[in-house]
């Protein structure tokens, strides 16, 4: 495993984590689950992310119960949250103080930690006052139930405001964000953020590397019974496979195949080390439902080494998704 700083902070995560969207509680059960953390703890992963919102909390509980029972040392692993989507209540939503606080000690229950090492807004809530959020983050900081705070798709005009905002009440801003970036989703990491990387030292925990799965080339001849495309609940994600867009991706994703064949490496591990090559991101959450893709996934790491300029100008030229230089008149 290969580790890298959070961003300007002191944290040191694993250049590949591992998350559990979608997929714990609703494919995964908890003796599965367990079979994947171990998994990719012993290859070295350091971070595990979670949030309220995955499988209404059962995703916390699911990894709690993993975590006690491996029992790691706490001071081995990092494992985060995100506060937004809780509840329907007004009271249960957003980035009040209240729900900040709230939703942080339902997570530090689920999960069964004294402590969240990463606490995430995981969306920007534009009907509470950024200062709100930022006193109530701090608070949390203060009583040592949050390490560092951050942002999750946000705009990079809220998270310079957020740290704007901080540095004028001499307190902490967000130390990472969590945008989605792979090689259809670039503009934020690649574009947006870059005076942040710089001005803040923006650390960046990104999301989706496989674009849901496109990228691993699993959707080349339509969908797989029990892929993530097939699930309940998930319909907008087939819709977009389905889309002119989506058929497009797959259809790149196939050329993406033929290259990575090339390599000796798998189209899912092409697109995962391609992620890597960008010193920007500080940590890649795979996401996974089964050993077999953990294991494909996590040895994406040996393939980086092949990606030089030649290869990434070849992955450029199949995907044609590089954001425009910022022009300055
Ligand atoms: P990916 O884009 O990598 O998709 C992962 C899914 O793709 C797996 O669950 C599996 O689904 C399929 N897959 C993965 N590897 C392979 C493989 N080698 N071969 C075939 N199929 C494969 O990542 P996620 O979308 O899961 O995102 C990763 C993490 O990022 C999440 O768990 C979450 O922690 C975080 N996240 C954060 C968001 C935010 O707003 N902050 C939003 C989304 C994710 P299946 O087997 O079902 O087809």
């Amino acid at each position: 495993m290969q580790y890298r700083r959070l961003g300007r902070s002191g944290l040191q995560l694993s250049a590949l984590s591992f998350g559990s969207w979608v997929t714990f509680s609703t494919q995964v059960d908890e003796g599965a689950a367990g079979e994947l953390m171990k998994l990719a703890y012993d290859a070295g992963v350091n971070f595990f992310d979670n949030a309220e919102a995955y499988a209404a909390g059962e995703s916390e509980v699911l990894m709690g119960r993993v975590l006690k029972k491996m029992g790691w040392g706490r001071d081995s692993y990092c494992v985060s949250s995100k506060v937004f989507w809780g509840g329907k209540l007004p009271t249960q939503r957003g980035l009040s103080k209240k729900h900040v606080r709230d939703c942080c000690h339902a997570a530090l229950r689920r999960l069964q930690v004294e402590y969240l090492d990463l606490y995430f807004c995981h969306r920007p809530d534009l009907d509470t006052p950024i200062e709100e959020t930022v006193r109530a983050m701090n608070e949390l900081i203060a009583q040592g139930k949050v390490l560092y705070w951050g942002t999750s798709e946000w705009r990079a005009d809220e998270i310079a405001a957020a740290h704007g905002v901080a540095r004028a009440l001499g307190l902490a801003g967000p130390t990472m964000e969590q945008p989605q970036y792979n090689l259809f989703a670039r503009e934020r990491v690649e574009r947006e953020y870059l005076r942040l990387y710089e001005d803040i030292g923006l650390g960046t925990t990104i999301w989706s590397p496989l674009a849901s799965g496109v990228l691993s080339g699993k959707y080349a001849e339509g969908v797989p019974k029990g892929s993530r495309m097939t699930l309940a609940g998930y319909e907008w994600l087939r819709e977009r496979l389905e889309s002119d867009a989506g058929r497009e991706k797959v259809r790149k994703t196939r050329e993406l195949a033929s290259l990575a064949k090339e390599l000796g490496a798998s189209v899912a591990q092409l697109a995962i080390a391609w992620c890597l090559v960008n010193p920007r991101v500080s940590t890649v959450i795979l996401g996974a439902t089964k050993p077999a893709q953990l294991r494909e996934n996590l040895a994406a790491l040996d393939v980086v080494p092949q990606l030089d300029a030649a290869v990434l100008a070849r992955i450029e030229a199949i995907v044609r998704t590089k954001p425009e230089p910022v022009e300055r008149f």
